[in-house]
């Protein structure tokens, strides 16, 4: 019967969105279900903390694909939630009490926000910043907010104190680590990061753990511990930005085998070959990291839907892109090719306010993170796709990747 061919897609966000398009583009014939929780059109994340927050980019820029496109391509969207998975029977159970049956399942379930482990979360005024529901909430409060507190010195607590000083709100960020970026970037790159939030009104302070939000039923402090005495700084607006945790709970309970994500062999596959996962709540191995990784980027999403898709229409091949990852703040771009994790020395080429550093494992280059260098990144880009070499010798003064990249190929 129909089921026969149906593929089944959990999670309509960056990854879902894709697996759908692109087993159409691939001419895969059978049904195509989209299931995907959240109210509205398909959307994009990356505006969230830049052009939506900021009021310079409309809903509309956000969709990633409309109800015309879905009607035009011949998949189905559901607007429901996927409450449990059946591999014996292949159906996955919808909280609207539907039963899908399915020839294939992908899993593209994303992550959603790590809660602050400290007594005052919940108050009023306290925000995580995921959803297009919450970029809405916190455009909305930041028109009256006077202090704004940001937790967290990763890309997004970073992007979303760069979009508030940009509306002329100063903000504190509040890094419990010695460094912001310090899970992604190197120490140059962090750096050059603090120095940008501080020249543009905002305040950076590292080594500091948030121990309690103060408030009656809205939060009016925010408490701090570490590298000097404890503070209290005001805040009437919170924003969390610590981290991510893989929706895996629907794979668990299905008994697939899951661990920080869930795990997937090089072609996308879960511990059951009739179901795969992608995107932010998959463990992949890859040629670029030694153990599973699981990435959180737009790339990630979209490259993995497409080879997933290609597994589905004939085409196995194992997931091999280069990694690559980018934001936005004030005017400086950041942008990331390969992966900076082992990696034990670094070399900075270029000059203060656009450079890139190059992340070296021994005599192996593990990342190229460009500040306002987008030449060298897409060169990085070349150079990982392509294998070739760049030893640290090799960049002197005055270095181009690009030049570099021509020479050797
Ligand atoms: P998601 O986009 O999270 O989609 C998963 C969807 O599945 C969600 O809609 C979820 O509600 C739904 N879902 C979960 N469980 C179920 C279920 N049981 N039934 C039905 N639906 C379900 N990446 C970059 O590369 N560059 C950036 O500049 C950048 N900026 C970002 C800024 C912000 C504010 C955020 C939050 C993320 C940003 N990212 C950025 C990360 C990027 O957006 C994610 O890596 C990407 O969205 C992952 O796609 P995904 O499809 O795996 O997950």
């Amino acid at each position: 019967g129909a089921a026969a061919m149906t593929v089944v897609v959990v999670g309509a966000g960056q990854a879902g969105v894709q697996t759908a398009a692109s087993l159409r583009d691939n001419g895969y014939p059978g049904r195509v279900v989209l299931v995907g929780d959240e109210p509205g059109e398909p959307y994009q994340r990356p505006p969230l903390s830049k052009g939506y927050l900021e009021g310079t980019a409309d809903a509309a820029r956000l969709t990633l694909r409309g109800s015309s496109f879905f009607a035009k391509n011949d998949i189905d969207f559901l607007n429901t939630r996927v409450r449990r998975i059946d591999r014996d029977r292949k159906r996955v159970l919808t909280a609207d009490g539907d039963e899908l049956a399915y020839a294939h399942l992908v899993l593209a379930t994303g992550s959603r926000n790590r809660a602050l482990p400290v007594p005052g979360a919940a108050l009023d005024g306290v925000f995580g910043l995921r959803t297009r529901e919450d970029a809405d909430v916190l455009r909305d409060r930041l028109g009256a907010a006077q202090h704004v507190v940001v937790i967290g010195g990763g890309f997004i607590g970073l992007e979303f104190a760069a979009t508030a000083a940009k509306l002329g709100r100063s903000v504190t960020v509040v890094e419990t680590v010695g460094r912001v970026l310090a899970r992604v970037a190197s120490p140059a790159v962090s750096a050059h990061y603090t120095d940008l939030h501080e020249t543009h009104g905002n305040r950076i302070l590292t080594g500091r753990t948030v121990t309690r939000l103060l408030g009656e039923s809205s939060v009016t402090g925010v408490e701090v511990a570490g590298n000097g005495p404890d503070l209290v700084l005001p805040a009437d607006l919170v924003v969390v930005g610590i981290g991510v945790i893989p929706n895996t709970e629907l794979a668990a309970d299905a008994g697939l085998a899951v661990d920080n994500g869930i795990l997937v062999d090089e072609c996308l596959s879960t511990s059951d070959s009739n179901v795969s996962a992608i995107g932010d709540c998959a463990a992949h191995s890859s040629p670029f990291a030694s153990g599973p990784v699981r990435l959180e980027s737009v790339q990630n999403a979209v490259d993995q839907a497409r080879c997933v898709a290609a597994k589905l229409t004939g085409e196995t091949a194992p997931y091999r892109s280069v990694p690559w990852f980018w934001s936005d703040q004030f005017h400086t771009k950041l942008q990331i090719a390969g992966l900076a994790n082992g990696y034990d020395r670094t070399v900075v080429s270029g000059e203060p306010g656009a450079f890139s550093v190059f992340c070296f494992q021994g005599e192996r280059l593990r990342a190229v993170e460009s500040v306002n260098r987008p030449a060298d990144h897409m060169a990085a880009r070349r150079l990982f796709a392509a294998g070739t070499g760049l030893h640290p010798d090799d960049i002197d003064d005055g270095f181009e990747l690009k030049r570099h990249l021509a020479s050797a190929g």
